[in-house]
């Protein structure tokens, strides 16, 4: 069983938080290195994600999965490797079976790489993903390059670890864990 950090996308991995195109996104500083260092120290790392625009018809799933194979390429360019993308494309009111902070994206990429949930780890910007990460038996990371910057007083707290961003958090991760 493989160890994995689930990485949450917008607000995490790719900023700003949310446009009308993808194309728009763009990596956050330091996130290629830090994918790079968790593969290099063993640790998957499938994307997770909500995108509710799919659903409101601001761009469809196809450009979405398009757009992402781009960004897989540019992770890939600087020796670093996303997998998935695992996603919901419903809004919250959907109730849909994906949406987080239910386990269900995490528990198929589980399965899909035989990842180990309770030595695994999820980052994210909202509380969605903290509770997602508790719901699978990972520890959650908490960034603060999106969202939680103006919540992080109300949830910070149900994190197992609060930091800038996600290259941080990655050093931390693999300071713990190693
Ligand atoms: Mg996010």
């Amino acid at each position: 069983m493989r160890r994995a950090v689930f990485l949450d996308l917008n607000g995490t991995l790719v900023m700003p938080v949310q446009v009308n195109v993808p194309a728009e996104y763009t990596p956050i500083a330091g996130s290629i290195e830090a994918v790079r260092l968790l593969n290099k120290a063993g640790f998957l790392c499938p994307v997770v994600t909500v995108q509710s625009r799919i659903e409101r018809g601001v761009y469809s799933e196809h450009t979405f999965r398009d757009w992402f194979q781009t960004l897989q390429r540019q992770f890939s360019e600087g020796g670093a490797e996303l997998l998935g993308p695992y996603l919901c494309p419903h809004s919250s009111r959907a109730g849909c079976d994906c949406h987080k902070p239910k386990p269900t994206l995490y528990r198929d990429a589980a399965r899909d790489w035989e990842i180990d949930c309770a030595r695994s780890y999820v980052v994210g910007d909202t509380l969605d993903d903290i509770r997602a990460g508790s719901a699978i038996g990972a520890q959650s990371c908490l960034v603060l390059t999106g969202w939680a910057s103006r919540y992080v007083d109300a949830f910070g707290h149900e994190a197992a670890f609060v930091d800038a961003d996600i290259l941080t958090v990655a050093k931390w991760i693999l300071r713990i864990a190693s």
